[in-house]
């Protein structure tokens, strides 16, 4: 590759919730950003909205506040100001209140598009920001001070830093040679809107199943959000059904709870995976959001791992530029990735530990849980930690850079 006309100062690949949030934690950095997206999915709706929903936690709306985009989110995002855990054989069961932690939410259910629209606003009027889209990358080479990046139309970029934010099969992973600690769950989620008789109250629903968990999530305009993690060849089956047995099927699962179900809005399917990359960082190259991790999403944690990410790296990047050092170091690099890996496998290995303690029917380990969700529920001291821990609040993320 010969002449590289474009002199940027970061290259993110990748513009879905996580790519399009580090652009915005860069935009008053004053470095001069290029982002290349192949071009967005089309929105699958259900029931009129977005089927691809995601419970942001209390303490990222804190860095979406930072970030701008929260202002464009009102009205769409759905509180989620309880949640209800139980298993399929009501040996225990759990609530956690955000009165509990003096927060008015646990968090909040916002459509992944919903989200990506209020990015691209902030993204709006930053002078030093550019979009392509769409555009795919042909080929990239990586030089001892900069990465080399030749578009599939003809463009030619290059930056000292190139962000992998591409998702779970990122092929930027696969082009620096990053292989993966992978797990197939043989799962798939399922995902829908739908509408039960009774109004949700802002309670989020998640009932363990033998054979994975069933989400009822609160969004706004009195809709829930299911995610109903099946394995694949129920998956199959309930995808398969007509709107009529899959609304019986559900029903009976999850219980009257909220009266019937009465509505199911087109249905998508997700394989499940969980997926960590042997490295975040080579020199030149960092990995965020999916790309790096991908867990299940029985807690509803991904997009918000990736957030994290995306701050902690755009903190580091600003830092070393205020600081002459070059952001495309390994040096550099190594704090973000040891900043994150802590917070990263706690949350990977917590689901892991649901996802066994929850799916397997020993009559052991059944006692087991219910006396856990016992002493959860009783002991004020560990519900509390555990929930200021799974909302974000404990963790020291920047919510602003600049
Ligand atoms: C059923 C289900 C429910 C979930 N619910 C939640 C939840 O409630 N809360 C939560 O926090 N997380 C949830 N998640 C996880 C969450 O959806 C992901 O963690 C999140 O979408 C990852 O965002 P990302 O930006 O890293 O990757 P992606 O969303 O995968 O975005 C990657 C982007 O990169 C682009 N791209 C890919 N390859 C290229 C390329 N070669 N060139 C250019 N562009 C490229 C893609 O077009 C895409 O726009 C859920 C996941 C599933 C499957």
């Amino acid at each position: 590759m010969s002449e590289w006309h474009d002199q940027s100062d970061v290259i993110i690949l990748g513009g879905g919730m996580v790519g399009l949030a580090f652009a915005c934690a860069l935009k008053n950095t004053g470095l001069r950003v290029v982002l290349i997206e192949r071009g967005e999915a089309p929105v699958r709706e259900s029931l009129g909205r977005d089927c691809r929903v995601s419970a942001i936690v209390r303490g990222n709306v804190q860095i979406l506040q930072g970030l701008g985009v929260w202002e464009h989110l009102a009205g769409v995002a759905g509180p989620m100001r309880a949640m209800r855990i139980w298993d399929n054989q009501e040996t225990g069961g759990i609530r956690f209140d955000a009165g509990e932690i003096g927060a008015d939410a646990l968090g909040y259910l916002i459509e992944n598009s919903q989200t990506q629209k209020a990015m691209h606003k902030v993204l709006l009027d930053a002078e030093r920001f550019e979009f392509c889209c769409p555009a795919e990358v042909d080929e990239i080479e990586w030089g001892d001070e900069r990465v080399h990046v030749a578009l599939k139309d003809g463009r030619k970029l290059s930056a000292p830093l190139i962000v992998g934010a591409d998702g779970g099969r990122s092929w930027l992973r696969q082009q620096a040679g990053i292989s993966c600690h992978q797990r197939d769950f043989h799962q798939q989620g399922i995902v829908a809107t739908v509408r039960p008789e009774r109004p949700h109250g802002g309670i989020a629903y998640q009932r363990f199943l033998p054979t994975g968990p069933l989400a009822m999530l609160p969004m706004s305009g009195d809709l829930c959000s299911i995610v109903w993690s099946a394995e694949d060849a129920e998956a199959e089956r309930l995808m398969g059904m007509d709107d009529e047995a899959f609304l019986t099927a559900l029903n009976r699962l999850f219980g009257p709870v909220l009266g019937r179900i009465v509505e199911a809005g087109q249905r998508a399917a997700f394989p499940l995976k969980a997926q960590l990359a042997r490295h975040f960082v080579r020199p030149r190259l960092a990995l965020i959001g999916d790309a790096a991790h991908t867990i299940h999403p029985l807690a509803g944690l991904g997009v918000n791992l990736g957030l994290r990410d995306a701050m902690v790296l755009a903190q580091e990047i600003a830092d070393a530029k205020r600081f002459d050092e070059d952001w495309g170091k390994l040096s550099v690099l190594n704090r973000y990735m040891k900043q994150r890996l802590p917070d990263v496998l706690s949350v990977m290995g917590a689901m892991e530990g649901f996802h066994q303690l929850f799916t397997h029917d020993v009559p052991g380990l059944k006692l087991l849980r219910g006396a856990g969700m016992r002493l959860i529920g009783n002991s004020g001291a560990i519900k509390h930690l555990l929930m200021r821990n799974s909302t974000g609040l404990s963790l020291p993320v920047p919510k602003q850079i600049g």
